[in-house]
């Protein structure tokens, strides 16, 4: 096995624990992200090289990889490339990479975390927010009774992402141009 092969495998079984953890947590709190909506996927999404690695390798495997790594090269478009519209303004559409997606994007929503002087707190998109806001305040009163594990929170997942290779993983970058930086790193085993 090689070591872009350990890695990545590495990776998918992280991205399968956060997928468990997360989705579970809000689908229990009842703050799922609303229908058909995509509206976070036209903003500025930053992630790792190390978290585009997935989509990297699997772009490689597929014949893929050349093709995306021209595209995205020309293309000084800021939101995620990977995201495809299903409504005129954006704001309905889907993830055309959803297995291979970063950390941030698997925690979406509605997540707790705790900020830079170490405080709980809870990070809910301004949409579920209005359209669920009683699950909201319970939730809010969750988290203020500290009902939540430790493994709920963000920065537990960034900490552990940042064992598997500090170096590949500390630097955050937009997401098309860590997915260029991802392409670049893995086409060293490809093309060995
Ligand atoms: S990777 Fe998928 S979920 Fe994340 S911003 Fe892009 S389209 Fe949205
Ligand atoms: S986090 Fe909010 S804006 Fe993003 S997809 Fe979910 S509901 Fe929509």
């Amino acid at each position: 096995m090689t070591e872009l092969e350990r890695l990545n495998q590495l990776l998918l079984d992280y991205f399968t624990e956060i997928e468990d953890r997360f989705s579970c947590q809000q689908k229990m709190l009842k703050l799922e992200c609303l229908s058909g909506c995509g509206d976070c996927c036209l903003g500025s999404v930053t992630a790792s090289l190390l978290e585009m690695l997935p989509l990297a390798v699997r772009l490689f495997q597929q014949g893929q990889a050349d093709q995306i790594f021209q595209d995205l090269s020309g293309t000084s478009q800021e939101s995620c490339y990977f995201y495809k519209r299903e409504s005129i303004d954006g704001e309905r559409g889907h993830c055309s990479i959803y297995s291979c997606r970063p950390l941030v994007c698997r925690v979406f929503g509605a997540f707790p975390r705790r900020d830079k002087w170490n405080k709980l707190e809870l990070s809910v998109c301004k949409k579920i927010k209005s359209e669920r806001w009683m699950a909201f305040e319970a939730a809010v009163k969750n988290l203020q009774h500290n009902q939540f594990e430790e493994l709920s929170f963000s920065n537990v997942w960034k900490e552990k992402l940042m064992d598997l290779r500090p170096e590949l993983a500390t630097q955050e970058y937009p997401i098309n141009s860590a997915t260029l930086q991802a392409i670049t790193f893995a086409s060293m085993y490809f093309r060995m």
